[in-house]
């Protein structure tokens, strides 16, 4: 760290508080401040939004100055009339609810289910493994029992994954032509939010998600598209049997496992592909040294507390995919919070 934050941590305190900054933007969203600044279309004063919403002026206004504080929320104010508060470009596109880029869904998981898993970080640590049974009271050898452990949170769980795609997923579908693909199946695909940018971007490929029973029933139910030009199918990824593919995509399925269960799944894949057919796996990749990026850093540490995997730099990948039957492999960082890693049989 520099001199001047030997002479006074702005940094460190500015790191302290980044827990509360987080805590200030979750709870105007749980709250609805965004959807309403977003519905009015008018300045609001701290009592009108309050009123509406239902809580106190108090809570409110204080609320509302940090969310201006942080530049999330713009104030007008004279001298004769009360603060007004109207919503920034940033907030009504990623915050409020109804937007095509909203993160709502991803800030709710973040807020009710990472926050309270992070509270037993220390114990992550010290025992190194996930705290779904401090944190939830469910088994933590099973970590989609309890990621799933309840209606409500497999929807929350599915919301969150399909946020990640709004922002990512053109940079995923385009970080290598898959052109060549014709069958693509998303293992793990959940809401079909990458399948279908697959989909988009490959015209003249089918693309098929395979999920959990459950997953598939409530994507069917929530996230169909009109016109949704992708398949689903129910199955189990590490049991099952596996659709004929020529491309299989793992988004975000490797850093949830061991490494014996990520090899025994590669394995599986390698054994039903065609020569030629590949896999590709999405993961934010560390960096070789693993002195960042930091979001796969901090993603890693989330792997701990809440499955049994990590994030890995390329090598790891090169290994693994080797390990089983794999070869060119290329990577492409996106520069996003995801990266890309295709390989062939
Ligand atoms: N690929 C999606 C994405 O990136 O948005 C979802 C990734 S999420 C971390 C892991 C996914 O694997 C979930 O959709 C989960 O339901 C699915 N999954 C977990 N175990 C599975 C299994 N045994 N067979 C099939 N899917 C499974």
């Amino acid at each position: 760290m520099s001199q001047s934050e030997l002479d006074y941590p702005f940094k460190l305190l500015e790191y302290f508080n980044g827990f509360r900054v987080s805590k200030v933007i979750f709870s105007a969203c749980e709250l609805g401040v965004f959807d309403l600044l977003l519905k009015s279309q008018e300045s609001l004063s701290a009592q009108h939004v309050a009123q509406e919403l239902g809580t106190s002026v108090d809570g409110m206004e204080r609320l509302l100055d940090a969310l201006v504080g942080i530049e999330i929320l713009k104030v007008e104010q004279t001298r004769a009339t009360a603060a007004l508060y109207s919503s920034s470009d940033v907030a009504n596109l990623y915050l409020a609810k109804g937007s095509d880029k909203s993160l709502h869904d991803m800030i709710i998981y973040q807020s009710q289910t990472i926050y309270p898993l992070w509270n037993n970080m220390v114990d992550a640590i010290r025992e190194g493994r996930n705290q779904n049974e401090k944190t939830f009271g469910l088994p933590s050898e099973e970590i989609f029992q309890a990621i799933y452990r309840s209606e409500e949170e497999i929807l929350k769980f599915m919301g969150l994954m399909n946020s990640s795609w709004v922002l990512d997923g053109h940079d995923i579908a385009t970080a290598f032509d898959l052109s060549g693909f014709k069958k693509i199946v998303d293992l793990g695909g959940c809401t079909g939010a990458l399948a279908r940018e697959m989909a988009r971007e490959y015209e003249s490929s089918s693309v098929t998600v395979l999920d959990l029973p459950q997953v598939v029933e409530a994507a069917k139910k929530h996230y169909r598209e009109d016109g949704d030009d992708v398949e689903f199918q129910a199955g189990d990824f590490f049991s099952g049997e596996l659709p004929a593919a020529d491309l299989y995509i793992l988004a975000r399925i490797i850093h949830d496992w061991s490494e014996e269960k990520s090899l025994a799944l590669l394995k599986r894949i390698h054994d039903v592909c065609e020569p030629g057919g590949g896999v590709l796996l999405v993961e934010a990749m560390l960096f070789e040294n693993r002195r960042g990026p930091v979001t796969a850093q901090i993603f890693s540490l989330n792997m701990l507390v809440q499955t049994e995997g990590r994030e890995r730099p390329p090598s790891e990948y090169t290994d693994m995919l080797k390990k089983t039957g794999f070869q060119n492999i290329q990577f492409c960082r996106t520069g996003k919070s995801y990266d890309a890693i295709l390989a062939l049989r």
